[in-house]
């Protein structure tokens, strides 16, 4: 299944270019209580809530998808994890362009490790891009992104498998600057998300899928995730190793070479294998 939210909250199945509304499917989530679980609802009962939406698929309505406007297809992920530096091009790119590294020694993912995005930052295609620093580089990362479906810890990259709900692309925005990854990467509409969550039994393997990001229309980022240096195996048995995986919590895999900057008015364009497209805007944020 191809799922999507949209517009005032409404879930939606992605089929060509339609989007079915499957939003009566959310009643079949447990009602939740404060403090609110870790995890994403949805994703934590998906199954139950994927059993619903074949019951009214049938008779559900569907608007064209290009009239929509696409929100994360994850609404409250746990955690935001980012994988610096994970295609070997890029890792090359980062450390000759100073206008990247800022004078911050660029070293390879397994000696840094992970870091995390605030879940503020998440947004939808539809929602845009605001940049706060227009005075600085602001840079598009395009990204596979790992959707966790079942919890856990110290996850052997064996059974790394069972632990994925599906696959989802992104843009990893990024401040360039001397400030820690986390403050740059968590500006409000920095993580973006879509178009829909693609499950596992859609998308049974993710290790090779191409992709690419174009801005108006310019090519930039083209590469193939069969290049990332630390794969998605590795990755979920990498971050579990420090803590605990829960349902809805993402993955963002690492971006290649070919990251460049974007500023207000300009429109982001991805198309991954498999997942399907994003067509982001870029604007000023208001002060
Ligand atoms: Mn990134």
């Amino acid at each position: 299944m191809r799922i999507c939210r949209f517009n005032a909250n409404r879930l939606g199945i992605i089929q060509g270019d339609q989007v079915f509304d499957v939003t009566g499917a959310l009643a079949v989530l447990p009602a939740s209580s404060y403090p609110l679980p870790r995890h994403d609802l949805l994703i934590a009962n998906l199954d139950q809530v994927r059993a619903h939406i074949e019951k009214i698929m049938p008779s559900a309505v569907p608007v064209p998808l290009q009239r929509v406007n696409l929100l994360s297809p994850v609404a409250n992920p746990g955690k935001i994890i980012g994988a610096p530096v994970n295609y070997r091009k890029h890792l090359e790119e980062a450390r000759s362009d100073a206008g990247i590294h800022h004078n911050n020694q660029v070293l390879e993912i397994q000696k840094i490790g992970l870091f995390l995005k605030a879940n503020s930052s998440l947004v939808g295609a539809g929602e845009g891009i605001a940049i706060r620093h227009p005075q600085r580089r602001n840079d598009h990362e395009a990204e596979l992104v790992v959707v966790i479906g079942k919890t856990g810890a110290n996850i052997d990259r064996k059974d790394a498998w069972k632990h994925i709900a599906g696959y989802s692309s992104g843009l990893d925005m990024t401040t360039r600057g001397p400030e820690e990854r986390s403050m740059r990467k968590s500006v409000d509409s920095f993580s973006v998300l879509g178009p829909c969550l693609v499950t596992v039994d859609e998308m049974a393997d993710a290790s090779s899928l191409d992709f690419s990001l174009t801005v108006n229309g310019e090519p930039r980022q083209k590469a193939n995730t069969r290049d990332l240096i630390i794969g998605i195996a590795e990755l979920i048995e990498f971050a579990s190793s420090f803590y605990t995986l829960h349902p809805g919590d993402l993955i963002y895999t690492g971006t290649p070479e070919g990251v460049g900057p974007v500023v207000p008015g300009d429109r982001i364009v991805t198309e991954f294998q498999g997942i399907g497209r994003i067509d982001v805007a870029v604007r000023l944020a208001a002060s």
